[in-house]
């Protein structure tokens, strides 16, 4: 049989994978499809057309052909038998959660997850669909044992969580879930599929948001779903086009540009990140490192049966006061003050400043941490900077 070069690595997707050369004019990139609607020669052609077919379109809610080379990329890159772009990571967040739970049904939830999508779980879902919710830290697979019940349908996971990154051991909590009838969801916005691909590990549904490392540059605002079973994929579809989440044709473009270099960049992250993460912990004014990388974290094993890398995101606390710390953020001058992360640029925020002390114990980090991206600026030049900023202190 002759090798599949195009699918044999995630370079080759993200260079080569999908993109219908011979559709395009041989195009080395795909074009950009501005278009709402495609049009039939004959009315029962319009009927025939099957919709989520691949290189049928009808309609640009429903799909969209730079949406879909992009699609099939992500879904090769995760493993997985179909993948679904979305307006924002959100939108392929509740998507996926209104896709599986029903009326009356158990959510388990790590206490670490995204926050909107705890809120998403914790607030609006009780209220309009009657579910309940469970929490665990995550951090013991005794815990998943008890939490998850014949009436749960959905476990959602974040490994590792994006503030204080702790794991779940992803293969032991899909073994208890599917023996109960759940789904596994998990959240592998921080890897990247270069560093891990939980549907191997058992997960039903790999969220990603594509604002933060698959676009890469901070300029797009997406999220994908990718599933490794066909019955799961069909309801997803159906729901995307019921709720109308899909991503835009140009945003599709765009994270497809962000891919091209995804392997590069993480690892340039992760080089970086590294550096910056073992001058912090040697630093006489750092209490706590929080990285995936160092070997002081807790659970050092299991970061390396699940992932390959660790990209440029990490917190730390410093020994030291709230007030301190935000002397220290505000004295950063590479390092710039805003949320999210996985864009080329570096950045700073303090996600707990404004959590009272029993919400920090809860989330397991104090309100003091300061949450670092590290961007692509080069780690001599962000160690520069955080050695003035603690100096201010
Ligand atoms: C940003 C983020 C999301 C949400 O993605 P949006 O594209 O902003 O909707 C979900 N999970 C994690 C871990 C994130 O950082």
């Amino acid at each position: 049989m002759e090798q599949d070069f195009y699918r044999d690595t995630p370079e080759m997707i993200t260079s080569h994978y999908a993109e219908e050369y011979e559709q395009y004019y041989n195009a080395i990139v795909p074009p950009i499809f501005m278009n709402s609607l495609n049009v039939f020669p004959e009315i029962d052609d319009y009927f025939d057309a099957k919709v989520h077919h691949k290189h049928t379109y009808v309609y640009g809610r429903v799909q969209n052909p730079t949406v879909r080379i992009l699609e099939d990329k992500l879904a090769a890159l995760e493993h997985g038998v179909a993948a679904f772009a979305f307006a924002s990571g959100m939108a392929a967040a509740t998507t996926a959660v209104l896709s599986v739970v029903r009326t009356g049904e158990n959510i388990v939830c790590i206490r670490n997850a995204y926050g909107p999508l705890k809120n998403f779980v914790e607030k609006y879902c009780p209220v309009h669909l009657g579910t309940s919710l469970t929490y665990v830290k995550g951090n013991d697979i005794c815990e998943f044992e008890e939490a998850i019940t014949d009436c749960t349908s959905l476990v959602i996971l974040e490994s590792p969580s994006s503030v204080v990154f702790s794991l779940q051991d992803i293969e032991a909590v899909c073994k208890i879930a599917h023996a109960r009838g759940a789904k596994v969801y998990i959240d592998n916005s921080f890897c990247t599929p270069i560093f891990s691909n939980p549907l191997d590990f058992g997960v039903d549904i790999v969220m990603h948001t594509s604002s933060k490392y698959l676009g890469g540059h901070s300029d797009v605002i997406g999220g994908v779903l990718a599933v490794r079973e066909e019955t799961l994929a069909n309801t997803i579809v159906a729901n995307r086009e019921l709720f109308g989440g899909i991503m835009g044709p140009m945003e599709a473009w765009l994270v497809m540009r962000g891919l091209r270099t995804l392997s590069v960049r993480v690892k340039a992250h992760e080089e970086t990140a590294m550096q910056v993460a073992e001058f912090l912990e040697n630093h006489p004014k750092v209490d706590k490192v929080y990285y995936t990388g160092l070997k002081s974290h807790p659970q050092y094993e299991l970061v390396q049966k699940q992932q390959k890398g660790h990209t440029g995101l990490m917190t730390f606390e410093i020994k030291g006061t709230t007030e301190e710390a935000k002397k220290v953020i505000n004295s950063l001058k590479v390092f710039k003050i805003g949320v999210s992360w996985g864009g080329f640029e570096s950045l700073a925020c303090m996600p707990h400043m404004r959590l009272d002390e029993k919400t920090c114990q809860w989330l397991g980090g104090r309100q003091n941490l300061i949450r670092i991206h590290c961007g692509l600026e080069g780690a001599d030049t962000l160690i520069a900077d955080l050695e003035q900023a603690l100096a201010k202190i």
